[in-house]
């Protein structure tokens, strides 16, 4: 793609302009710049959409085709993301301000999960039932038909990967809308899909904004499905939208997870990974363990090797492959972050790194960490999700009072625990409500295991199977012996 010009949808395998010709402008997070127009579909652009989807879905070239020519056009695609990662790292830094490495494990971790389900397309099994009738009674795994695909903007390529994979691999036809901050690896995706020899019409990018074509896709009788990832709030209204029609819906919402620390560990390095997991892509992630939860008898250490750690990250432009930490995604979501700090201090904890401390470029969209200590479970700062790059640090007696604080929320997504102590690791996992919990690590997600949330983080599950399982409709045969 070219810089400069301006950006269609990618509709029926082609670029389409939009029916009421308007086009939205994409800011360069880094110098606060327009890096690209791009088409703003508005409710004829999905219907249109949606009609390709159909038809293709009924026509079978992709949903009738075997699962395992599926898995082989999903290896293509895989390849070819491989083959343009730097095309595609770059587009995705410049949309979103995360650094170039963190872009590039982005996109090749996009095309692992492409080949994961390339190959898991020809292993979803149905059953056999011993039914009390004569005969012989079946379940068959079919796809669900038309699916919209409605994606957040802080891991653009990687989550429209989560959902466009799987949903393919199952038979689906999909119409991804793309966040508006970030359309532009998406609209990719749709061109190289349809070069590796995707059906026209299986794979749609109509990009707009959330409440106009976001809407109208969920909205839209003829979606079967949607999954969505983003904040709580849409999600529900997302849940309001589909509602009428009975549409299907997956949800992956926001988090607030913790990091539980038990005396006895390595402080320094459970200190760095607790800083790496918290501050990696600025905080816009919806697992980063933005609450600490430290043990009383080594909160005080803890503290000053958590900031240490922090303070080391280096802050800058994003395409410095040196740089752990670009700017944050927009001018007001930064000043949304910020006003998070104002709002600890007024409610009274302690701030011990303060984001005016550090120097960030004068252009963009930049915010430096700050940590709070002496966090109070009924502070905004440690109920609400902040997204951005500001935690907080609690302290605890016991077990059984770090994981009523670890519960202590309205979301469910994920959480860590550091402990030397196996029974106490497997205690606080099992008790913790959360989908997706870590022992003695911060890594949360894996292609081949469920992800997702309890509570308000969501309903349903991206990754292994159960993500394949989510895009089908059981469907059960009986054949009579009489
Ligand atoms: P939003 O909910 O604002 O937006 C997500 C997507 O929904 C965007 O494409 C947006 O479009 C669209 N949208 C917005 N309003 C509507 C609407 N009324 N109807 C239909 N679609 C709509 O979330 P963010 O993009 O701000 O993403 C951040 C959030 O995502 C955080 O809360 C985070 O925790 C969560 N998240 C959850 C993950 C998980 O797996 N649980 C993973 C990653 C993020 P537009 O961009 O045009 O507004």
């Amino acid at each position: 793609m070219e810089q400069g010009k301006r950006w269609l949808a990618w509709i029926d395998g082609q670029e389409v302009a939009p029916a009421e010709s308007r086009f939205f402008k994409v800011e360069e997070p880094a110098t606060g710049t327009v890096l690209a127009e791009v088409a703003q579909c508005g409710p004829n652009d999905v219907k249109k959409a949606i009609a390709a989807a159909r038809r293709s879905f009924e026509e079978g070239r992709w949903s009738q085709q075997s699962a395992t020519a599926r898995g082989k056009v999903l290896l293509r695609l895989a390849q070819s993301i491989r083959d343009n990662v730097d095309m595609l790292a770059q587009w995705e830094t410049r949309q979103v301000g995360k650094p170039i490495r963190d872009s590039r494990d982005e996109v090749l971790t996009a095309a692992d999960c492409f080949e994961y389900y390339a190959g898991a397309a020809n292993k979803l099994y149905g059953h056999t039932i011993p039914v009390s009738a004569a005969g012989f009674d079946y379940t068959l795994r079919v796809p669900v038909g038309v699916v919209g695909l409605i994606v957040p903007w802080n891991f653009p390529f990687l989550i429209t990967a989560w959902k466009v994979a799987p949903a393919l691999a199952a038979g689906n036809s999909v119409i991804v809308k793309p966040a508006s901050y970030t359309p532009l690896t998406a609209l990719v995706l749709g061109r190289l899909g349809t070069e590796v020899g995707l059906p026209d019409g299986v794979l749609n990018i109509v990009p707009g904004p959330g409440r106009e074509t976001g809407e109208a896709l969920a909205a839209d009788p003829g979606v079967d499905k949607v999954a969505f990832t983003g904040e709580t709030t849409t999600g529900s209204r997302i849940l309001q939208l589909a509602a009428p029609n009975i549409t299907r819906v997956s949800l992956e919402l926001g988090g607030k997870s913790p990091t539980i620390v038990f005396d006895g560990v390595d402080l320094d390095h459970v200190a760095y990974l607790a800083a790496q997991s918290a501050y990696a892509n600025s905080g816009q992630d919806c697992c980063a363990r933005s609450r600490i939860m430290v043990q009383q008898s080594i909160y005080e250490k803890f503290v000053e090797h958590y900031v240490k750690h922090v303070q080391q990250l280096s802050i800058g432009d994003p395409l410095n492959p040196e740089n752990a930490m670009g700017p944050l995604v927009s001018a007001s979501h930064r000043n949304r972050v910020a006003g998070y700090v104002e709002r600890g201090l007024a409610e009274g904890a302690e701030l011990v790194l303060d984001p005016r401390s550090k120097e960030v470029p004068a252009q963009g969209f930049y915010l430096a960490p700050a940590i709070f200590a002496q966090a109070r479970s009924d502070m905004s700062i440690v109920r609400e999700e902040i997204f951005g790059p500001v935690t907080t640090v609690q302290a605890f007696d016991s077990e059984q009072e770090a994981i009523t604080m670890a519960n202590d929320t309205t979301y469910g997504l994920s959480g860590s625990v550091f402990t030397r102590d196996v029974g106490q690791a497997l205690r606080v996992a099992n008790q913790v409500r959360a989908g997706v919990m870590s022992v003695n690590t911060i890594r949360s997600v894996h292609l081949e295991a469920p992800f997702g949330g309890f509570k308000q983080s969501g309903m349903g599950r991206e990754l292994g199977m159960e993500a394949l399982e989510m895009y089908t409709e059981v469907k059960n045969v009986f054949i009579s012996m009489e």
